[in-house]
């Protein structure tokens, strides 16, 4: 594999120049938390942020991301990457940190084309739309929108719903299919360029999931975990979250990408599970999770039939995916307190010894 199959241009040749022969570029494939992965022609392996990158970061923009082009060095014989500077971004994918107004997170960078998936029926929402395509449009980023799930609305209902996105002032594409039958997928398909970078965006249930493993191929981001061993000698697993699909083009699926469909579920939640939030004010508890309770009112309509089981178990899903999101957040803001912390006693004068 080149550099270039991994998406690295001319424009990137360019940024990288200054670095030299000192360094050899990689792109970064995960992130977990302080934990990389990297890949470059040489393969794909484990990586670390150099000391003085990490300390000079002013906030999480300063680290890399998954998509990042950086400049490494190699180490323990090539087994493990210290990273050492991040190439400037073609482009980002990031979104306001919950509560701080002016800050963001990064959720990866350098996608050429981020696929605005909705399906045609119940989450068709042209306001929802507009949100994703301001957030891609900021980051440079190309769009293209997908109308999933066809086979649920007539060929005439879909008509009518790409020209209504299209009048909405959409610069991209617009195309119709459904992930489940696989019709109209060819033209998916044919969106996708070899050495290019795209991303699903769009909200929960839209059939993301299910777009993903049609277009994979050999690489499978769920199965093919990455063994690599910790400072202590543990053996753990990196999930890749930037894959290369059979016909050369990339694809980034990383948690991040997951939570942005979740931004504001709060009011939305009920909003779009109305029949669920009705039916949750019959239940015995004031704070039931509609999952094992007694006297779940929820639950008793999914036995009787009244609520469907795919609804609910969808209605599932987004709660799980906004109280994860909820968690992520409550745990960063810990990380961060423990982490100035620790700068605190790092600066903390020396005392001399010769006094
Ligand atoms: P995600 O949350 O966006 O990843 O959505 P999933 O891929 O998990 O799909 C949510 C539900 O929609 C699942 O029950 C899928 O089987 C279903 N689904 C996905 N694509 C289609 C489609 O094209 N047509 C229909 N009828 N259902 C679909
Ligand atoms: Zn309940």
């Amino acid at each position: 594999m080149e550099l270039s199959d991994l998406g690295f241009d001319d424009w990137f040749r360019r940024q990288g120049e200054p670095y030299g022969s000192e360094y050899r570029m990689a792109r970064v494939t995960a992130v977990d938390r302080d934990r990389y992965l990297v890949r470059n022609d040489r393969g794909e392996v484990p990586a670390e942020v150099a000391g003085r990158l990490r300390f000079s970061a002013e906030s999480s923009v300063d680290l890399p991301c998954v998509g990042d082009w950086t400049a490494i060095q190699d180490h323990d014989a090539g087994t493990l990457a210290i990273i050492h500077h991040i190439l400037p971004r073609k482009s980002v994918l990031r979104r306001k940190s919950a509560g701080r107004k002016s800050e963001y997170q990064l959720i990866s960078a350098n996608i050429d084309v981020a696929f605005i998936v909705q399906s045609c029926d119940r989450d068709f929402n042209l306001r929802r739309l507009e949100r994703y395509l301001v957030m891609v449009n900021e980051g440079r980023i190309a769009p293209v929108v997908l109308l999933n799930k066809a086979d649920l609305v007539c060929g005439h209902d879909l008509e009518q719903k790409i020209r209504e996105t299209e009048r909405a002032g959409i610069a991209g594409r617009v195309l119709g299919f459904s992930a489940k039958t696989g019709s109209g997928l060819d033209r998916v398909q044919q969106e996708l360029e070899r050495g290019k970078t795209y991303c699903l965006v769009g909200s929960s249930g839209v059939g993301k999931t299910t777009l993903l493993n049609r277009l994979l191929g050999r690489e499978v981001f769920e199965t093919h975990p990455v063994r690599e061993q910790d400072g202590r000698g543990r053996h753990t697993t990196s999930r890749r979250q930037l894959i290369v699909l059979d016909g050369g083009a990339m694809l980034i699926d990383n948690p991040g990408m997951r939570e942005l469909g979740v931004i504001g579920i709060g009011a939305g939640l009920d909003e779009s599970f109305s029949d669920i939030h009705e039916l949750s004010e019959g239940c015995r508890f004031r704070d039931c999770t509609h999952t094992q309770e007694a006297g779940c009112s929820v639950l008793a309509a999914v036995e009787s039939g009244e609520l469907s089981e795919e609804r609910y178990r969808s209605y599932m899903k987004l709660m799980k995916e906004s109280e994860h999101h909820e968690r992520s957040y409550v745990e960063r803001r810990r990380r961060d307190r423990a982490f100035g912390r620790f700068i605190k006693s790092a600066m903390r004068p020396k005392k001399r010894k010769n006094g």
